[in-house]
């Protein structure tokens, strides 16, 4: 077996083998979440013309010059402009139309006053004006969103929904994105039965492909779950001819170097050039990598954390970067460590930890025992905690790399405001 590389050094190995997904067309409603594949450009200026602000009055401000509540300006009012429609006279000295928000700015005035600012005389024909307003007050312009012919998002941008806003805006009802990956699992072991299943007591249950299963959907991708293969070589040669027909193949367990560990010999014998790497890391540690054609297949360590934690370093970016998204690694920021923790040097270590903000620092902890099958200490994690391969552990009062998990960001149950 070749010797231990480190977490970067897979990590770039598989990227830089990773290719694109081709490009479909979908619905707007559904392209949260994709990857953008072409330039929008807006067909018009947004807002198309200059408009209101507010529900007031159109004024040329020069007409107001010193009105006060005590000595009005009184205006003619030539016109009543609701939104969606168009004015049709021009506001000249001493004039003034009723306008509602959201209406085009009427040819002559270049000012809204408020409503409240204004008292209404001779039955609405005229308007007391009860306030100077400065010039363009109140006044949208034209463009100042989006300019006609300017690219208003770009291939590569993550769709979310203020992109979705902004495409519906230019009148897009479907945009072209990068296709999702579909990413089939196999969990392999004689041992395994699924969730649901009689189980005997020489069984486990197969956990690794449900959670795998859920890390695919978070990542954007489609998972395709084939559920147990046998430590048998025809039971695991028709599961992943089977899977070779996706995207991606991800499969757990049977990568090491044990009597009934087929996986690979298997996936050769399919045709894929497979790489097998000792990966210096814990958990994890032996990761199998290879490809049919542009395929990438993955197969995973057995044990529940280390296939969870192995996919978020090695699977995660790839089906990322696969459907198009530019930033494709999770956020690593400082924390400082509230506990001592002791590894061993020469692998980098991912410790389940517990981060949490206390006046105004972020403080990480541990969830406790750190053994490779505890997928508990999955649950209890909001971050992986980073000890580089050159330590021996780190002190209490260190300040420890933190790598946030999870989909939806960075929760919390404290009230903000
Ligand atoms: P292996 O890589 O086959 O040596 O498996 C390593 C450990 O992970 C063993 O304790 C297995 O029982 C466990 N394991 C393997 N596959 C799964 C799975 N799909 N779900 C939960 N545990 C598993
Ligand atoms: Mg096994």
């Amino acid at each position: 077996m070749n010797k231990s590389i480190s977490v970067r050094e897979a990590r770039d190995r598989i990227l830089e083998r990773i290719r694109l997904l081709p490009v479909e067309r979908v619905a707007l409603g559904e392209a949260l979440g994709r990857v953008l594949a072409e330039t929008l450009i807006a067909p018009r200026d947004q807002p198309p013309w200059d408009n209101s602000a507010m529900d007031g009055f159109a004024v040329r401000a020069a007409d107001l010059a010193g009105a006060t509540p005590e000595a009005p300006a009184v205006l003619d009012v030539v016109e009543d402009i609701p939104a969606g429609r168009m004015p049709k006279r021009t506001v000249g000295p001493g004039e003034s139309a009723r306008i509602m928000t959201g209406a085009p700015l009427p040819a002559g005035a270049d000012t809204i006053v408020r409503i409240e600012d204004t008292h209404p005389a001779e039955a609405g024909s005229r308007v007391e004006i009860r306030v100077a307003a400065e010039l363009g007050r109140d006044v949208r312009r034209a463009g100042e969103d989006l300019r006609a012919g300017a690219p208003v998002l770009e291939p590569g941008k993550l769709i979310g929904p203020a992109e979705i806003g902004v495409t519906a805006a230019i009148g897009r009802s479907f945009v072209d994105v990068l296709v999702r990956p579909v990413v089939a699992i196999l969990a392999t072991g004689d041992e395994l039965v699924e969730p649901g299943e009689r189980l005997e007591p020489h069984q486990i249950v197969n956990s690794n492909g449900h959670a795998l299963a859920a890390l695919v959907r978070e990542a954007g991708g489609v998972p395709r779950n084939l559920g147990i293969a046998r430590d048998d070589r025809n039971d695991l040669r028709a599961k992943l001819k089977r899977a070779l027909t996706a995207d991606v193949v991800v499969t757990s367990a049977g990568v090491s170097v044990g009597d009934h560990d087929y996986v690979k010999e298997i996936l050769e014998e399919l045709g894929t050039a497979m790489t097998f790497w000792k990966v210096a890391m814990k958990p994890g540690h032996p990761l199998a990598f290879g490809q049919l054609g542009d395929k990438p297949v993955f197969g995973l360590p057995g044990n529940p954390v280390s296939s969870m934690v192995s996919f978020e370093l090695f699977v995660r970016p790839a089906l990322l970067k696969m459907a198009g998204h530019r930033k494709v690694f999770r956020r690593v920021f400082g924390a400082i460590l509230d506990e001592d923790v002791k590894t061993h040097p020469g692998r980098t270590h991912f410790l389940r930890g517990i981060v949490e903000e206390r006046d105004g620092v972020a403080r990480a902890r541990t969830t406790g025992p750190q053994g490779s099958g505890i997928l508990r200490s999955m649950s209890l994690a909001n971050a992986l905690l980073v000890v580089p391969a050159d330590r021996a552990g780190m002190k209490a009062g260190e300040t420890i790399d933190a790598m946030y998990l999870g989909g939806g960001g960075v929760a919390s149950d404290a009230r903000p405001f």
